[in-house]
């Protein structure tokens, strides 16, 4: 990953992986030295996912979620009922719609999920999530959901932004519970506000840097 080139050394191996219907990128963050893991948005394909678990021998500790639309959630159940006992944390704005994702799904993408049943654990802006040796900082950048959260990964200059920014663009807004100024206020908040050199995750489409989409992200212009 080119992107990668002339950032600070990581000690956090980070892996894209692109599953379900509309491309949604599913991240295994491990640190090599302990071989802890976090699933960030396992949104479907459980079986791949379990599979690169394996095949890293790596051992998951948490599923963290950026929000609850159903192409980021739709691999927990199957994820969690194959390793057993893994936490899935979530923002307290997005426990409803988790708990609508099935309906959601096909009222507004025509898609037919199953309906996750996993619990979550609430989680907030201002929190340090510590997953065996895997750490972040919860960020709240609502507008695209009311719940939706980055994680600033500790130990690697990461933020996983979901569905917030993405390279070129931002999080569509034109949901029931959507909102537009607020999720260019969020980003100008809590993601501009990160060192210029750290590599945006998002959660469809390539990565990306914060000094690259300062530049170039036409939505966050003047
Ligand atoms: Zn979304
Ligand atoms: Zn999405």
């Amino acid at each position: 990953m080119t992107l990668l080139d002339g950032t600070p050394a990581t000690t956090r191996s980070l892996e894209a992986l692109t599953v379900g219907p509309i491309a949604t990128n599913a991240y295994l963050v491990g640190d090599p030295t302990t071989r802890d893991a976090v699933l960030i948005d396992p949104g479907a394909e459980a079986e791949r996912l379990l599979g690169r678990l394996r095949a890293g021998d790596w051992n998951l500790r948490e599923i963290w979620l950026t929000h609850a639309h159903f192409d980021h959630i739709g691999a927990v159940d199957d994820v969690v009922e194959a390793l057993g006992d893994v936490p899935v944390r979530l923002h307290v704005d997005d426990r409803d719609m988790y708990g609508a994702a099935k309906e959601i799904a096909w009222a507004f993408s025509g898609i037919a999920v199953a309906q996750p049943r996993t619990p979550t654990l609430d989680i907030a802006h201002g929190d340090e999530l510590h997953a065996g040796s895997i750490g972040a900082a919860v960020r709240h950048v609502p507008g695209h959901a009311p719940g939706h959260v980055v994680f600033v990964l500790h130990g690697a200059r990461a933020v996983m932004a979901g569905d917030t920014l993405f390279r070129g663009g931002i999080g569509r807004t034109d949901f029931p519970n959507g909102d537009h100024d607020l999720l260019i206020a969020g980003i100008r908040r809590e993601l501009l506000s990160l060192a210029s050199d750290t590599v945006v995750w998002p959660g469809h489409g390539p990565a990306t840097t914060i000094a690259r989409e300062v530049l170039e992200n036409g939505f966050l212009q003047g």
